[in-house]
């Protein structure tokens, strides 16, 4: 099976001072020497080595001066001979570069497509892969370290010394199924029974990493913002209170903001508490817009509150201008004391314009909180933003750690309650199945192409 030639810009699209477009697959090296004009030919020059030229399109006009990357498998991202062209930046550069490969040959690469190769050549486990997509989506510094750590094999690591030992216990107890004469005595049995108690609680250590990890590092982060006094930390308090799941709090990355993960229907969130700006001078408020404008930056979704006792609503206003595009939801405050109908009007055209959600809601007595925590599982559900997508791997290995662990937790059950040999095999083969849909060793062909549709083109 020869595979196709690939191609695709891989860098963001807009402006920038280069842009690269890469190529993977057998005809890489041949379609670019066809375009590129340099010293000497790429098919001539060594793996890995930079040659600079002129880059051409098939009628011969010279697009850009650039410098091609030679890299030949299996000694690559792809496992492929891949090459890369930098050329200079901009839309159009790119683009021509990109359509000079097409017209040669290549055809244009898929959505994750050269990551799906990558895998497919055994360069990197689904984990890995995932961690390919979850690093370029990373807004954190610790949710990148995160998942470079697991783009460097840890957790493949740590789930292949786990599964290395249930195989072990497994192929202990499939011998005595084939030779039943053999029962194992009760010091056995212990000894097994202890190695699979180690086994559960690896994982255990795992799914508590895990599950940390994607909610704080890929949920979805909402700031609660507004001016002082308006209730953003009643809110929050008020929000978190009615979640089942908290998983845990820390420092925000603003001195004095706190950041909350819990699991809002089962959508992971951090909320950000832009905290500390209690009263409402002038100054202190001005500084309080600064904050909410870096948390603005890098919200996935904006709750913005208004205080409906308020006396007027210039200030709120004046925030929300400042909200732009960014997806947010107006929640109107403190209607146990103040009807929310003055509010509603000074925001309705800012809210109508941009097609933002108007809620109202008391902090202190709850009402409407639940309602709003629907909206938000609702918005983020809705297709609107793709961290779903990002935060899915993270709970695709959770599910998969989870069930592995109740797989060998079920054996050693059966073990010390004396069951069936063969009960407790099946248990643990299917707690090695788990494992293995973790690192992709057994997945189905739909499952790949729903985790590699997520990544984008040129990854
Ligand atoms: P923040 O500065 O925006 O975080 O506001 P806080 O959450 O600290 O609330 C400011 C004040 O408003 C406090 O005295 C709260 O008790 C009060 N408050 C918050 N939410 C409500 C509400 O829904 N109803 C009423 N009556 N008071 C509220």
């Amino acid at each position: 099976l020869v595979a196709d030639t690939i191609a695709a810009i891989s860098t963001a699209p807009g402006r920038g001072a280069i842009a690269v477009v890469r190529l993977s697959g057998p005809k890489s090296v041949e379609i670019v020497d066809g375009l590129f004009e340099g010293k000497e030919k790429l098919s001539a020059s060594r793996s890995h080595s930079v040659r600079h030229g002129r880059l051409k399109d098939r009628a011969g006009s010279v697009i850009d001066e650039v410098l091609v990357t030679v890299m030949r498998a299996p000694d690559t991202y792809t496992g492929e001979d891949v090459v890369e062209i930098s050329c200079h930046g901009g839309e159009v550069v790119s683009r021509l570069v990109l359509e000079a490969t097409l017209e040669s040959g290549c055809r244009l690469a898929e959505a994750g497509e050269f990551t799906k190769r990558a895998f497919l050549n055994d360069r990197m486990d689904l984990a890995q892969a995932e961690a390919v997509a979850e690093l370029v989506a990373a807004k954190t510094r610790r949710a990148a370290r995160q998942a470079f750590l697991r783009l460097e094999g840890a957790l493949s690591e740590q789930i292949h010394n786990v599964r290395a030992e249930i195989v072990e216990v497994l192929s202990e107890l499939e011998a005595r199924i084939d030779f039943p004469e053999d029962v194992p005595d009760k010091l056995e049995i212990r000894f097994l029974i202890e190695r699979l108690e180690r086994c559960s609680s690896s994982l255990a250590g795992l799914v508590s990493d895990s599950a940390s990890a994607a909610l704080l590092e890929v949920g979805a982060r909402i700031p609660i913002i507004g001016r002082p006094n308006v209730g953003k930390s009643s809110l929050l308090n008020a929000i978190v209170g009615r979640s089942r799941a908290i998983v845990t709090s820390k420092p925000g990355t603003t001195r004095d903001s706190i950041e909350q993960g819990i699991d809002v229907e089962g959508f992971p969130v951090v909320l950000v508490d832009t905290a500390g700006l209690r009263s409402a001078t002038e100054e202190i408020e001005e500084e309080g817009v600064r904050r909410s404008r870096e948390q603005v930056k890098l919200a996935d979704l904006v709750v913005f509150v208004v205080d409906a006792s308020g006396d007027e609503f210039g200030g709120d206003v004046g925030i929300l201008r400042t909200l732009g595009e960014r997806p947010c939801t107006v929640v109107i405050n403190k209607i146990d004391i103040a009807d929310a109908a003055r509010a509603r009007r000074a925001l309705s055209s800012l809210v109508a314009a941009d097609g933002r959600a108007l809620l109202e809601l008391s902090a202190k007595e709850g009402t409407g909180v639940d309602k709003l925590r629907s909206h938000i599982a609702a918005r983020l559900g809705s297709g609107e933003f793709d961290l779903r997508d990002v935060a899915s791997a993270g709970k695709r290995h959770l599910d998969c750690l989870r069930s592995s662990r109740e797989g060998i937790d079920e054996a050693r059950l059966a073990l010390e309650e004396g069951g069936f040999v063969e009960l407790v095999a099946f248990e643990l083969r299917e707690a090695v199945e788990a494992l293995d849909s973790v690192t992709g060793q057994r997945v189905g062909p739909d499952i790949l192409e729903s985790i590699f549709s997520r990544f984008c083109v040129g990854k």
